[in-house]
Protein backbone atom coordinates (compact mmCIF):
# COMPACT_ATOMS: atom_id res chain seq x y z
CA UNK A 1 0.00 0.00 0.00
CA UNK A 2 1.14 3.24 -1.07
CA UNK A 3 1.59 6.52 1.71
CA UNK A 4 -1.46 8.48 2.02
CA UNK A 5 -1.05 11.54 0.69
CA UNK A 6 -1.75 14.70 2.72
CA UNK A 7 -2.07 18.31 0.56
CA UNK A 8 -1.35 20.97 3.10
CA UNK A 9 -2.03 24.56 1.83
CA UNK A 10 -0.58 27.40 3.45
CA UNK A 11 1.40 30.73 3.24
CA UNK A 12 3.80 30.14 5.74
CA UNK A 13 7.16 28.21 5.56
CA UNK A 14 7.65 27.64 8.56
CA UNK A 15 4.27 26.12 9.63
CA UNK A 16 4.38 23.89 5.86
CA UNK A 17 8.23 22.87 7.34
CA UNK A 18 7.19 21.98 10.59
CA UNK A 19 4.27 19.94 9.31
CA UNK A 20 5.71 18.26 6.53
CA UNK A 21 8.58 17.07 8.56
CA UNK A 22 6.41 15.67 11.89
CA UNK A 23 4.05 13.91 8.98
CA UNK A 24 6.84 12.29 7.18
CA UNK A 25 7.57 10.84 9.82
CA UNK A 26 4.43 9.41 10.72
CA UNK A 27 4.64 7.72 6.52
CA UNK A 28 2.45 10.00 4.71
CA UNK A 29 3.82 11.54 1.75
CA UNK A 30 2.98 15.72 2.30
CA UNK A 31 2.84 17.57 -0.69
CA UNK A 32 2.51 21.30 -0.38
CA UNK A 33 1.10 24.50 -2.03
CA UNK A 34 1.71 28.03 -0.80
CA UNK A 35 -1.48 29.64 -2.24
CA UNK A 36 -5.12 28.75 -2.93
CA UNK A 37 -4.69 28.81 -6.70
CA UNK A 38 -1.19 25.67 -6.32
CA UNK A 39 -3.70 24.06 -4.13
CA UNK A 40 -6.55 23.68 -6.55
CA UNK A 41 -3.64 22.50 -9.24
CA UNK A 42 -2.09 19.61 -7.04
CA UNK A 43 -5.74 18.51 -5.27
CA UNK A 44 -7.01 18.28 -8.87
CA UNK A 45 -4.11 16.38 -10.00
CA UNK A 46 -2.48 14.03 -7.21
CA UNK A 47 -5.86 13.26 -5.74
CA UNK A 48 -4.86 13.50 -1.66
CA UNK A 49 -6.27 11.19 1.00
CA UNK A 50 -6.61 14.57 3.01
CA UNK A 51 -6.05 18.49 2.44
CA UNK A 52 -4.67 20.43 5.54
CA UNK A 53 -6.27 23.87 4.69
CA UNK A 54 -4.77 27.02 6.02
CA UNK A 55 -7.75 29.97 6.23
CA UNK A 56 -5.60 32.93 6.60
CA UNK A 57 -4.34 33.05 2.84
CA UNK A 58 -3.56 35.76 1.07
CA UNK A 59 -5.94 36.68 -1.99
CA UNK A 60 -8.33 33.43 -2.35
CA UNK A 61 -8.77 32.24 1.70
CA UNK A 62 -8.80 28.85 2.89
CA UNK A 63 -12.74 29.39 2.59
CA UNK A 64 -12.81 29.71 -0.41
CA UNK A 65 -10.26 27.43 -1.64
CA UNK A 66 -12.53 24.91 -0.20
CA UNK A 67 -15.21 25.64 -1.81
CA UNK A 68 -13.85 24.91 -5.04
CA UNK A 69 -12.07 22.10 -3.88
CA UNK A 70 -15.79 20.51 -3.10
CA UNK A 71 -16.89 21.29 -7.00
CA UNK A 72 -14.65 18.64 -7.71
CA UNK A 73 -16.02 14.87 -7.88
CA UNK A 74 -12.92 13.24 -7.36
CA UNK A 75 -12.35 14.43 -3.80
CA UNK A 76 -16.06 13.40 -2.64
CA UNK A 77 -14.50 11.01 -0.09
CA UNK A 78 -11.30 13.63 0.62
CA UNK A 79 -11.62 15.29 4.25
CA UNK A 80 -10.67 18.61 4.27
CA UNK A 81 -9.36 20.29 7.85
CA UNK A 82 -9.14 23.54 8.18
CA UNK A 83 -5.91 24.86 10.42
CA UNK A 84 -7.26 28.36 11.72
CA UNK A 85 -5.79 30.75 14.72
CA UNK A 86 -9.08 32.37 14.84
CA UNK A 87 -10.76 31.26 17.67
CA UNK A 88 -13.54 33.51 17.11
CA UNK A 89 -17.13 32.25 17.45
CA UNK A 90 -18.57 31.72 14.43
CA UNK A 91 -15.17 30.15 12.60
CA UNK A 92 -16.34 26.33 13.58
CA UNK A 93 -19.65 27.22 11.48
CA UNK A 94 -18.06 28.97 8.40
CA UNK A 95 -15.48 26.31 7.81
CA UNK A 96 -18.15 23.48 7.76
CA UNK A 97 -20.25 25.58 5.63
CA UNK A 98 -17.60 25.80 3.26
CA UNK A 99 -17.04 21.88 3.00
CA UNK A 100 -14.24 21.29 5.85
CA UNK A 101 -14.86 18.10 8.01
CA UNK A 102 -13.83 19.60 11.04
CA UNK A 103 -10.32 22.10 11.98
CA UNK A 104 -7.36 21.95 13.63
CA UNK A 105 -6.65 24.89 15.69
CA UNK A 106 -3.19 26.83 15.56
CA UNK A 107 -0.68 26.99 16.62
CA UNK A 108 -0.10 23.40 15.77
CA UNK A 109 0.52 20.98 18.37
CA UNK A 110 2.84 18.39 17.25
CA UNK A 111 2.11 15.79 19.74
CA UNK A 112 -0.93 15.92 18.97
CA UNK A 113 -1.16 16.19 15.26
CA UNK A 114 -0.73 12.64 14.30
CA UNK A 115 -3.53 11.52 16.19
CA UNK A 116 -5.79 14.31 14.68
CA UNK A 117 -4.84 13.62 11.47
CA UNK A 118 -5.72 9.60 11.76
CA UNK A 119 -8.71 10.48 13.43
CA UNK A 120 -10.28 12.73 10.14
CA UNK A 121 -8.03 9.84 7.60
CA UNK A 122 -10.75 7.65 9.51
CA UNK A 123 -13.49 9.31 8.52
CA UNK A 124 -13.95 11.53 12.01
CA UNK A 125 -15.39 14.84 12.23
CA UNK A 126 -14.98 18.33 14.22
CA UNK A 127 -12.28 18.31 17.28
CA UNK A 128 -10.31 21.03 17.81
MN1 LIG B 1 -1.65 31.77 6.66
Amino acid sequence: MSAPIILYVEDNIANRELVKRVLEVEGYEVIEAQDGPTGLELAAQRTPDLILMDINLPEMDGYAVTAELRKLTSLDKTPIVALTANVMRGDREKSLLAGCDGYIRKPINIDELPEQIAHFLAGGRETT
